[in-house]
């Protein structure tokens, strides 16, 4: 789970790791109260930052909400000095209005609340990253002098620029492995001092958490030599929420996917992707590999969908309900193994979601093993305008083709 990052950086200060203090908004009348609460703990220059789930904020285009077209402001971070009132009127064009970075896609993302926080003078970014390296079932801790700047970027025409140290999670991060990456990062004297106590915090907080990602791009390095986290991203592995009570009070619903947040109602394991072809699988292996062969055939998956085991005439109902909630589905296809469901049960499904809900686009179906060939004579008693496919790459080309028949 993705927090924010206002969230993340109250999380990093319980560990004792140098952030900037902030207030987080949601409204703007809310703006005078935070500046003055930062004024009287003695700070005097500020940042406004939109509060996103996604990175390249600094970079990013403020549309209207009403009018997508229209510019409202560029940049969803500004340092704005001394100026409240600058920091007010930027602050009041950003709240309710779509923040596009290069990580949002087109559509966007709403900003909703605001991190009033204090400004820093520094002289030098730097790139911290926190990891987990399944290849090698190790931590990796990513540094590079290049910071402030997307790391893939880094990655792909400077690789060199990043040094990497694997952590051993038994055995935590060595004293001789912090200084490594001082000194790889070119740092002396109290700076270097600075940053090795930075990095063990760091570490600590990431394991501590249990996050599978912790970002701090930038961290800076500031004239008096301190190291302080500028920028903090989160990301918090669910399955450990069990010794972490208070994490899913962290949830911003307004970041998750709507259908996602709908399907979940339903106890369907929705997830959305980026293509045009629906999928209603059952099982997670059978629907990955369903969107491998979609894939392979030319095609592009609109979602990962897994009926479950037990799919019922509802659950294939709400699980068309919810993929032609998506826009950009043009061709469905229904991949189910009848294991323990059988096949004349989802379609029977099928038959009542045709009659229940409109599907404007044609659907291919797929189904095996227990009672298949009643839920073939089922389907094609019904008269509904389906397309039958027997092995899995019939499935997948008969798909695709449907796609060019309405394009
Ligand atoms: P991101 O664009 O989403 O990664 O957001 P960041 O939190 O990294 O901020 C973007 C940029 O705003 C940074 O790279 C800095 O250039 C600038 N910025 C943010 N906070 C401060 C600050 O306290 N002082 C100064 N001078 N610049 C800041
Ligand atoms: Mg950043």
């Amino acid at each position: 789970m993705k927090i924010h990052e206002y969230q993340a950086k109250n999380l990093l200060k319980n560990f004792g790791v140098p952030v900037q203090d902030g207030v987080a908004i949601t409204s703007i009348e809310e703006y005078d109260d935070a500046v003055n609460s930062l004024l009287n703990r003695g700070i005097n220059q500020y940042v406004v930052k939109s509060q996103i789930h996604a990175g390249g904020r600094g970079k990013g285009i403020v549309y209207s909400k009403d009018n997508k077209h229209e510019i409202v402001v560029e940049g969803g971070v500004k340092f704005i000095g001394k100026d409240v009132q600058k920091g007010k009127d930027y602050a009041s064009k950003l709240l309710g209005n779509i923040l596009v970075t290069h990580q949002t896609g087109d559509e966007g993302k709403e900003v909703q609340t605001l991190f009033i926080t204090e400004g820093l003078d520094y002289k030098k970014e730097l790139y911290l990253g926190i990891l987990l390296d399944r290849t090698v079932s190790k931590n990796v801790i990513m540094a590079s002098t290049e910071g402030g700047v997307e790391i893939e970027k880094v990655a792909e025409e400077t690789p060199e620029k990043i040094i990497k140290v694997w952590v051993d999670p038994a055995v935590g991060l060595l004293s001789y492995q912090a200084r490594e990456l001082g000194f790889g990062l070119g740092l002396e004297g109290t700076a270097f001092k600075e940053f090795v106590k930075f990095i063990t915090l760091l570490y600590k907080a990431y394991e501590v958490t249990d996050a599978s990602l912790l970002e701090i791009n930038p961290m800076v390095i500031t004239n008096d030599d301190k190291v302080i986290a500028l920028d903090a991203k989160v990301t918090l592995d669910d399955n450990a929420f069990y010794r972490h009570k208070e994490y899913p009070g962290l949830k911003d619903e307004n970041e998750e996917d709507k259908l996602e947040l709908e399907a979940a109602k339903y106890n369907l394991n929705y997830i959305k992707l980026d293509g045009n072809v629906g999928c209603m699988v059952n099982g997670a292996g059978l629907a990955m590999g369903t969107m491998d062969l979609i894939k392979l055939a030319g095609g592009s998956p609109a979602n990962f969908l897994d009926v479950g085991g037990t799919a019922t005439p509802e659950t294939v109902e709400n699980g068309f309900k919810i993929i032609l909630s998506d826009k950009h589905v043009k061709a469905i296809l229904i991949n189910i193994f009848g294991g323990i469901v059988r096949c004349d049960r989802v379609a029977l499904g099928v038959i009542q979601a045709a009659k229940n809900i409109d599907i404007p686009v044609p659907v291919v179906v797929r189904l095996q093993g227990t009672n298949a060939v009643e839920a073939k004579k089922i389907l094609d008693d019904s008269g509904l305008n389906l397309i039958a496919a027997t092995t899995l790459e019939d499935a997948a080309a008969k798909v695709n083709e449907s796609l060019s028949s309405v394009e």
